[in-house]
């Protein structure tokens, strides 16, 4: 069932400030109406650069939780952002912190929000699955997310686009950038998750910055200036 957001549906605003407001008011919306697991938790958000679309960070007594957002997403519209969202708060909720972007897509479309987090994949390109580390795991694309809705939000997802003037379409192929990153810490661990790859670092990182460069199909992975590990490029979505 898809939850009552009081939210006015926005066009995306490129005002930094705007925004700043706006997703704080989705994060308390969402924890309150579908993650009720987190409503002790303290999050903080900050918009700014990010490797990815947003990056997560969470440990074990998920008191703090930290989400940054990538400013690209300053031009997509709310209910793309209230998708995004709901795929990060999904991270820390998963039973045995399973590190899947599958089940924690599944996660967020099992708490009612499929139909925003169909939309998010329109706007970050995924009209397809994409699949990550070799197809070992996948973001789920609009279209299998569709076949995931009840019939009552599937045509919530059909008003959707329609009043966002969306025609979903396979996008032309093109380079996708990295939907978004974990960070779960425990002790003095540090993991990191991107793209379905772990990478594990013996230190305690805060909020770590995050860097992927790319080089011959090589993606370099740097967490505050230091190189922790590297992984091939995935080739992208299912065709
Ligand atoms: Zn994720």
């Amino acid at each position: 069932m898809l939850i009552a957001l009081n939210l006015k549906m926005e066009n995306g605003d490129t005002n930094h400030l705007s925004v700043v407001r706006k997703i704080p008011e989705i994060i308390d919306i969402l924890v309150s109406s579908a993650f009720p697991e987190l409503r002790d938790s303290k999050i903080h958000f900050r918009l700014g650069r990010v490797s990815s679309f947003a990056q997560i960070q969470w440990d074990r007594t998920r008191d703090e939780i930290s989400i940054n957002v990538n400013q690209e997403v300053k031009k997509w519209h709310e209910a793309a952002l209230i998708g995004l969202i709901s795929h990060e708060l999904s991270h820390p909720v998963q039973k045995g912190r399973r590190l899947s972007e599958r089940e924690t897509d599944k996660e967020s479309i099992s708490r009612g929000l499929g139909p925003y987090l169909a939309t998010e994949r329109l706007f970050a390109g995924k009209y397809e699955d994409h699949r990550i580390q070799h197809g070992r795991d996948k973001y789920l694309g609009y279209r299998s997310i569709r076949a995931e809705l009840t019939q009552i939000e599937t045509q919530q997802l059909d008003l959707l686009t329609k009043e966002i003037g969306l025609v979903p379409t396979k996008s032309e192929s093109r380079k996708l950038m990295n939907h978004d990153i974990a960070v779960y810490r425990e002790g003095d661990n540090t993991t990191l998750l991107i793209g379905g790859q772990r990478f594990s670092i013996s230190q305690r990182m805060n909020n770590p910055d995050v860097k992927l460069l790319e080089r011959n199909g090589i993606v370099y992975v740097y967490a505050n200036e230091v190189l922790v590990g590297e992984y091939k490029r995935d080739i992208g979505t299912d065709t």
